[in-house]
């Protein structure tokens, strides 16, 4: 039965790419130190395949036995935890990555990183292709995630092209679903705890800057289609379906029913205006592309924050 070992298993995506591997008959390793992740998200897999490790994986990783990927997803992600804990944030992107990479090394394991939109920062070039370098203020309070995750990217392919590992590097585009944290700062979750409340629903800005959201589900199947593919390119996983943010929050509001006015507060610092994958690469080299609808993906969302917040 193949083996992988997840970094960051007990958080949003980790939990769902541990779950699905579960599904596919994987055995699975899930490593957290439970900086933002819970492990009420993985307490469901308690009876299946699966090993939780609490472990700070900016430290050395040991892991007895055959590994035969490493999934590194070990991060605080969204900007209230990366603004709030910005040295651990790029420590988990140097040394959690070294670490990650060194245990790929040593099990002659694949390895597969996940990277972010956020490498292209506020972008000048629209949509964006993995081709476009990017547009990132490294002092701005931004730059302890986006320099983070493109060290990081430099150090997968130094170990790929040195070491050999076989590598690879998802570019993930807003993601969201079922996990994600009531308080994460996101503005799914933001914008849905208020509308549940009937509370007002904040917009930073003046809502025309743009987002394009991808269903958690949809993600996890293109991670594993990269995974298994024999490309060592970086390659963007997102919904090319761009919305104003003031759209997703009129959205929200309309499906949860709610009697919630929209209120605007100042835009924060460095915020991309625009964001949009080109997928091209991943509809070629993968297959993938999206197939869960905004209103699918948000009924299942608004299901599970329904619980959450209204209990
Ligand atoms: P999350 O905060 O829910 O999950 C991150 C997990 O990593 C948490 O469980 C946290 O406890 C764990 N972690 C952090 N530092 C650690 C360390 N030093 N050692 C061990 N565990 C550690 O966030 P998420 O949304 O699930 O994001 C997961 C990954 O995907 C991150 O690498 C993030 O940068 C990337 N990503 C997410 C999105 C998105 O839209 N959610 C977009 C782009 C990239």
């Amino acid at each position: 039965m193949p083996r992988v070992v997840i970094t960051g298993a007990a958080g949003f995506i980790g939990s769902h790419l541990a779950e699905t591997l579960l599904d596919r008959g994987y055995s699975v390793v899930g490593i957290d130190n439970l900086l933002t992740g819970d492990t009420a998200n993985i307490a469901h897999l308690a009876n299946r395949d699966f090993m939780f490790i609490k472990h700070d994986v900016t430290n050395y990783i040991y892991i007895d036995g055959p590994v035969d990927a490493v999934l590194h997803w070990a991060s605080p992600a969204s900007p209230i935890d990366y603004l709030e804990l910005p040295i651990p944030t790029l420590k988990v992107g140097a040394l959690g990555t070294h670490k990650a990479l060194g245990l790929a090394k040593e099990k002659k394991a694949r390895f597969v990183i996940a990277s972010t939109s956020e490498v292209y920062g506020d972008p000048l070039e629209h949509p964006q292709k993995e081709t476009y370098w990017g547009n990132v203020n490294p002092v701005g309070p931004r730059g302890v995630y986006d320099e983070a995750k493109r060290f990081a990217e430099a150090m997968t392919m130094a170990y790929h092209r040195y070491h050999g590992v076989d590598a690879k590097i998802v570019r993930i585009f807003n993601t969201y679903g079922p996990r994600m944290r009531v308080n994460d700062g996101r503005s799914v979750p933001a914008f849905m705890s208020q509308a549940l409340r009937n509370e007002h629903v904040t917009i930073f800005g003046d809502g025309s800057q743009t987002r394009s959201f991808c269903y958690v589900t949809d993600l996890v199947d293109g991670i594993l289609r990269l995974m298994d593919s024999a490309t060592n390119e970086p390659v963007n996983i997102g919904n090319p379906h761009e919305l104003t943010i003031k759209q997703i929050a009129e959205t929200i509001i309309r499906m949860t029913g709610s009697t919630s006015q929209l209120v605007y507060r100042p835009l924060p610092e460095d915020d991309p205006k625009v964001r949009r994958p080109d997928i091209t690469k991943a509809r070629t080299l993968l297959g993938w592309e999206p197939k869960v609808s905004l209103e699918d993906g948000l009924t299942r969302t608004i299901e599970y924050f329904r619980k959450k917040v209204l209990g």
